[in-house]
């Protein structure tokens, strides 16, 4: 896919989801703003593709002037964001009951305030050029809630609710939204489990039901990004084909 008129922003790219997503769009020679914690990944997937216009960031989507200073510098570089794209999450997944209060709050700062940090940073300039794409990562977790996952699928509930209220409120400025909402991806994810339990639970569901690839998920945001401006994705599920 030719993609080189497109500037993208993604926010959570140095592993997983987000970094296979970097190097597909990579392939497609959008100009890429890559931003995450861990700028050393960023910096080898930018090595990876020497004639790309890749820019990486250290920033944390906590931090809302952080964000913003990944969105300011390609606003200044290009004039515009086609797509920002709020990939950042984590899932310390426990029993309610052991009351883990700092991983809920974790959660709440990074799945939830993480993606409002991004729409906060971008949207004003994408309303008033009336034109752009926000997209976030979802998760099956956001349509179904499984016991000992409650706050994680809160999250992504909350973020559902929050990208569908934007698109209603965006529809009228011709802004692009899409959810990817995937199933469960052979990623870095798990070790954000602290639970011993739950983290061998999580690796032993992904292995039973032959979970997808990070590419296979950023097949879909590629999509996504790839069609008509008159057409907007609002949402793609992917799940592994054995995953109920
Ligand atoms: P990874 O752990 O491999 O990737 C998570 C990404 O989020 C990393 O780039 C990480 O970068 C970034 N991130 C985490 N916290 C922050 C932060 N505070 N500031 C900036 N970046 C941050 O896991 P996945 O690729 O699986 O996760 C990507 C998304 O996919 C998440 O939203 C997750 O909830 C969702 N998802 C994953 C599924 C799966 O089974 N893997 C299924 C459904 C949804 P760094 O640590 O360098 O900051």
């Amino acid at each position: 896919m030719d993609l080189s008129h497109k500037v993208i922003v993604i926010m959570g790219a140095s592993s997983g989801i987000g970094a296979a997503t970097a190097r597909r769009l990579a392939k497609d020679n959008a100009k890429l703003f890559l931003a995450a914690r861990r700028l050393e990944r960023l910096d080898s997937i930018k090595a990876e593709f020497p004639s790309v216009a890749i820019e990486t960031f250290k920033a944390d989507v906590t931090d809302f002037e952080q964000v913003k200073a990944v969105i300011d510098a390609a606003q200044k570089a290009y004039g515009r964001v086609d797509v920002l794209y709020n990939n950042a999450g984590i899932m310390p997944t426990a029993p309610l009951v052991e009351g883990r209060r700092d991983e809920w709050q974790n959660m709440l700062q990074i799945n939830i305030m993480g993606v409002l940090n991004g729409i906060a940073a971008v949207l004003p300039a994408m309303a008033k050029r009336q034109s752009g794409h926000i997209i976030t990562t979802d998760s099956v977790a956001g349509h179904v809630v499984g016991p000992d996952s409650a706050v994680y699928s809160g999250t992504k509930y909350a973020v559902r609710a929050i990208m569908d209220g934007l698109r209603q409120e965006q529809a009228e400025n011709s802004i692009k939204t899409t959810i990817i909402s995937p199933g469960s991806t052979g990623t870095e994810l798990f070790n954000s489990i602290n639970d011993a339990d739950q983290k061998q639970f999580a690796e032993d569901f992904f292995k039973n039901i032959n979970g997808l690839q990070p590419d296979q998920v950023a097949s879909a945001v590629e999509y996504a990004i790839g069609t008509a401006d008159n057409m907007s994705v609002s949402e793609v599920i992917v799940r592994p084909t054995r995953q109920s």
